[in-house]
Order: C-alpha cells, then structure tokens, then sequence
C-alpha cells in the first residue's frame, strides 16, 4: 500500500518510508492511496474470530507485502496482549475498556504496534531513528513502555514540568535503557513547539527524527481495532451500534471512521470533547476556526487545533452534508463532566474518569435521536490516571493496580531543559 501526502496528492511513499518519516516533507499527513472493503463474509463470522485474527484481516492490506505475514502476526500478537471488554454501563449503554494495557492508556495499542514495526525496519540496518514526543501526560508513558528496548530507536519525550501527575511522571522517567525524559521549564505548548522546531531544523536531518503521535500512521491505523472489537461484542443485539469517542487530536475517531471505510456495520460516531470544541463549531457553522488550547480536567482532550481533522474531512470529500450524515459532534464543561461522572457512579456503580464521562454524555446526547440504537463510549484511560480528580468527585479510594504498582518505587531520571538550544544540545550529544 502507498500512502499520499494531503498537501500534494503526487507525493507517494510506502508504508515504511510512511512510518519512519511521521509526517510528510511537504509537511502534510499521510493518508492511505485506496482504503480496501472487508468481505461481508467477515462480519458474519466476526464473532468465530480472535482479536488477533480480526486486526491481521483489518491492517494487512495497510502494510501489503512490506512486513511477512508470519512477523506482522507476532507484532499484532504483541500489541493486543491485553483484553478491550465492553461492558454494560445501562441498558443498551456500554463502555469499551481500553485500558488494560501497561500503561493503562488506550494509546498503549498504537505505540506498541509502530515500535515493533519501527524494529522490524530496523532489523537488519546500523542507523538509529529517534523518536521525538511532546506529552501532555498520557502519550509520554504509553510510548516510553511501547518502545523500551526496540532497536535502534532512541526516544526522547518532553513532558512540562509540574503538568503532569506523579504516576504519569513515573511512567515516563524510570524505565531507562533506550527511553530519555526531559522535564521542560514550561507548558505543554512550549514542549509541543519545540518538538516541531527540531522536526524543521535541517541540521538534526542525521538524528533520523520522528514523531510517535496520531500523525504517524502506525499509530494511527491500529485505532480501527477497537472498533472491530466492540462490533464483535455487540452484534448480538442486532441494533443500530452508535460510538462515542472523547477526541482531542481526533486519531481515535479518525480510526473508527475508516473502520466503517471499510465495511464494518457502525450506524453513527459521536466526537464527544471538552470545552475544546473547534470541531462541534465547525458542524454548526461550517467555519473550521483553530484556537488556542483551554487547560481542562480532561486534559488528553485539551486540543485547540485536531491534527487528524483533516484526514477526516479527505474521507468525506470536503463534504459537509455527506459528513454530518455519519457524525455529530458535542462540547462538554467540566461541571457537566464532573456531575456526569457522579450520575455515572450513584445509578450504575460504574467508574468513569473524565475523558470517558465526556464520550458517555455525547454518547447518550445522540442516542435521544435514535431511541432504538444501543451504545457504546470509548473509555480511553483507567480512573487511576486521573486519580486527583476521580476520588474527590466520587468520594471513594481507588485501588492501585499492579501496572502503576511497579513504577510507584523507582527512582525518576530526567534532564532538565528550559530552551531549543538546550533539546538540540541534548539530541546531538
Ligand atoms: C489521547 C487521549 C484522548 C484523545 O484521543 P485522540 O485520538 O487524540 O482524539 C482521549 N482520552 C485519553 C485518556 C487520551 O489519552
């Protein structure tokens, strides 16, 4: 499979020059050249299969014959270690948990498939990648854990110094070895900024830099497992399947929009977001306005500008009305989150942490416009990541899980940095 640059449709790379540059020269996003359909024989059989049967059939054609079927099978093997159950929040309202990984963030499936696929390009070659991330939290530890030990690629993750909690800070600066954490004097758009400087400075071209957020199509593309996932769980109701991710940068629901691409029976997506609405603004005036980020308790989703908007809008032509058919887009403030998360709790015992509360409120928003549909919202991190929030607005005690039990006693190692200079300085020593 090829891939086109969204700046120059003319720009054509393979899948692994795709991956191993992130973004394209021209600075555009990668977007597949065709997006291939799925039997129906497959979604009539979808529950006779395992998760690891279902994402081979769902990425192979993604990777063509550029990984061996026998090495993609041990990748997916590796990245789906964990389960992604649905369950039932209320009647026909679900939530699909996706962290159960080790780092407890749905982004554990993305970085740990591009890591393996960045090792396996790696295999037999003496040249390094480095692979730069600025993190507002979440992304920094699942890409640290996905990518510890891969070879030749060396990871640099900037993270804002006092900005993210202490268990996110752990995850990111104990697990040594080919893993560097970089505490910035500053917030997470300084961090953001200077990622994106060293990626336009031709003097670092030797340093082989990528980036290992949703931009990267290995990280992006493994997000259409979920979708198949949570299909294959409630098919048996035989009903319209609405599904609610709580979006920030938009890869997840980018991901699930191409699942339907490809033929998986979803009736309608939801994008659920915080008060971070440029896209819920866009579907009502039709006026796609960039802002300035606003700092929430949803902080994952705190996204001023989506950078895989634009591969949504490539999927629907440019096509307002056809893309509105398929989606609806819905802003929450952090008032209504918090009384969600609390209605959640007292009517259904169920936990939900801020992100997920967000996908449930879009989620039971459009389901009034469908009465006969059942339901189902991302839950996209474990209410251990968003402890300082989660307890007090519950009133209850989380119990640690063993994941974040075995970094709670290692020692942290970063490098303090304030300036570009100082990244470049480090990258180069
Ligand atoms: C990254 C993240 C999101 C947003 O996902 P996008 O793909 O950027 O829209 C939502 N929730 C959590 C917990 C996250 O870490």
């Amino acid at each position: 499979m090829n891939y086109f640059s969204l700046n120059n449709k003319q720009l054509k790379v393979t899948f692994e020059e795709a991956v191993i540059q992130g973004l394209a020269p021209d600075k555009g996003l990668y977007f597949p050249e065709t997006i291939p359909t799925l039997p129906q024989s497959f979604f009539d059989e979808i529950e006779n299969f395992s998760n690891e049967e279902i994402a081979f059939e769902v990425i192979q054609p993604f990777v063509g014959d550029e990984i061996p079927a026998l090495e993609l099978k041990q990748i997916i093997a590796e990245t789906l270690c964990f389960d992604f159950p649905c369950v039932t929040v209320e009647e026909n309202v679900f939530s699909l948990e996706l962290y159960h990984g080790p780092t407890m963030a749905f982004k554990d499936v993305g970085a740990r498939f591009m890591s393996r696929c960045l090792g396996y390009f790696n295999r037999e070659k003496d040249q390094k990648n480095t692979v730069l991330v600025a993190t507002s939290g979440d992304t920094g530890g699942a890409v640290a854990s996905g990518f510890l030990g891969v070879k030749g690629v060396e990871v640099v993750i900037l993270y804002p110094s006092g900005k993210v909690s202490d268990i996110q800070e752990r995850q990111l600066t104990t697990l040594g070895q080919n893993i560097k954490a970089l505490e910035v004097d500053g917030v997470f758009d300084d961090c953001q900024d200077m990622v994106k400087k060293a990626f336009l400075d031709d003097s670092l071209n030797h340093k082989n830099l990528t980036s290992a957020n949703s931009i990267n199509i290995a990280r992006w593309l493994p997000q259409m497992f979920y979708f198949f996932f949570a299909y294959k769980q409630l098919k048996k109701f035989k009903k319209p399947l609405i599904v609610s991710c709580p979006s920030g940068n938009f890869g997840n629901i980018c991901a699930g929009i191409l699942a339907k691409k490809l033929g998986l029976p979803i009736y309608h997506f939801v994008a659920s977001t915080n008060v971070n609405d440029t896209v819920p603004q866009f579907l009502v005036n039709g006026i796609y306005e960039a802002k300035a980020s606003v700092p929430t308790i949803s902080n994952a989703m705190d996204v001023g500008n989506p950078s895989n908007f634009v591969r949504i809008q490539e999927m629907y032509n440019h096509n307002l009305e056809e893309f509105k058919k398929d989606f609806t887009s819905y802003s929450y403030t952090d008032d209504e989150t918090r009384f969600a998360m609390k209605n959640i709790y007292t009517n259904s015992g169920y936990i939900a942490e801020p992100h997920g509360a967000v996908g449930y409120l879009g989620l039971k928003k459009e389901m009034q416009n469908q009465p006969d549909s059942i339901g189902v919202f991302l839950e996209t991190a474990h209410p251990i990541k968003f402890l300082d929030v989660v307890e007090p607005v519950l009133n209850v005690t989380l119990p640690i899980p063993t994941q974040i039990e075995s970094v709670l006693d290692k020692e942290k190692v970063r490098t303090q940095i304030k300036t570009y200079e100082e990244l470049k300085h480090f990258l180069e020593s």
